[in-house]
């Protein structure tokens, strides 16, 4: 266990923000245990941003957190909140962190709890703040690892594996959708994965359904026909738009002349029990916050880099958008022949 340099870090709280993900109990236990350990006061608010702003803290005990490191979504529960996209609400969180004697805040969440907790700590006199990537999409810039996305994976996974019965017994194409929003990461780990004979992400736009991509969809299926395959998985990035797989299954029918199936995935993916990945890195970052805040950091973000827990600064992550693997995508098509 680190020693920790001297510090004047006696109270903290913890809240999780934005969409749940598996794991994020086992970081709120982290949290509050690896803080206990050294010495802090640990509080937990409830229901994120909104929870800050009513004051809703609880002092957190070892016991409070037992038995939730293999519970799905977060006991402390998550929130999202409009009034914080106010510079006002954000100076009002502080003060009202600062009245109730916290020292420092770990968010747990995705991209825009970050922009938000950013800003909180960047407009207020750098008040300190540890953000924990919390979200099944993997969509944080800096960090090669968010805590959900391998539990929502293996779900997407197991549903895909089910669903091939189906489209093998009966020689159907299935238009699998997963979650990530614009992100590809889900869609190209479930892909690869799952052996699926194509994978859609959206294009710099967030639209899934551009021409170029059912083009490249009609040239997938007639493939996998002329090959004697009549039954195919294709994965379907969901993208900003409703109904976007839908319209793929439509355009589908029209221009291959066959009849899709589509599955939406949807929210179980975000749910269930956290695999031991999700587990053993939600333990790894939420110590790791707690650590930052004794050694005296504000305003960054615990990550993974090259395989390493890692601490990034908030300011060079936020805006920015990482990449899809076009690699993996690219190596899903060629597997599936
Ligand atoms: P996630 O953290 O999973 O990406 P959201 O994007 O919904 O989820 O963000 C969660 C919450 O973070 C929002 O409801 C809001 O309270 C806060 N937030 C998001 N973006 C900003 C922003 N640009 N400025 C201030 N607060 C923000």
């Amino acid at each position: 266990m680190k020693s920790t340099k001297p510090n004047s870090m006696k109270n903290i709280a913890v809240l999780c923000s934005g969409g749940d993900a598996p794991g994020m109990n086992a970081a709120v236990r982290a949290v509050v245990r690896y803080g206990i350990y050294h010495g802090l006061k640990v509080y937990g608010i409830s229901r994120g941003y909104t929870g800050l702003l009513e004051g809703a803290l609880e002092e957190m005990s070892l016991r409070s957190v037992a038995n939730i490191i293999q519970r799905g979504g977060t006991i402390i529960k998550t929130n999202r909140c409009k009034a914080f996209f106010q510079k006002r609400t954000r100076a009002e969180a502080v003060h009202l962190l600062r009245r109730k004697h916290i020292d420092g805040l770990v968010v747990i969440g995705g991209d825009g709890s970050y922009a938000g907790a950013h800003l909180m700590a960047a407009e207020n006199e750098n008040f300190p703040v540890v953000c924990v990537p919390g979200t099944i999409d993997n969509d944080i810039y800096g960090s090669e690892y968010t805590i959900g996305f391998d539990t929502a994976v293996n779900t997407a996974v197991d549903a895909i594996d089910k669903i091939r019965d189906t489209a093998t017994s009966h020689d159907r194409v299935f238009l699998v959708e997963v979650m990530g929003r614009t992100s590809a990461e889900i869609a190209a780990r479930v892909g690869l994965s799952g052996g699926a004979e194509s994978i859609l992400i959206p294009d710099a736009s967030g639209v899934v359904y551009s021409e170029k991509t059912v083009r490249k969809l009609v040239r997938s299926v007639l493939r996998s026909a002329r090959q004697g395959k009549l039954s195919s998985i294709i994965v379907v990035c969901e993208g900003e738009k409703k109904d976007a797989t839908y319209r793929l299954a439509k355009a589908l029918k029209l221009k291959a002349k066959v009849e899709p199936r589509v599955a939406i995935l949807g929210h179980v993916q975000r749910g269930g029990v956290p695999t031991a990945m999700d587990r053993t890195m939600a333990s790894l970052m939420g110590a790791e916050a707690v650590q930052a805040l004794l050694e005296g950091e504000r305003d960054v973000a615990i990550g993974v880099t090259q395989g390493s827990i890692s601490r990034i600064l908030l300011k060079s992550i936020l805006g920015k958008q990482k990449k899809p693997d076009l690699k993996m995508i690219r190596l899903t098509e060629i597997l599936a022949s």
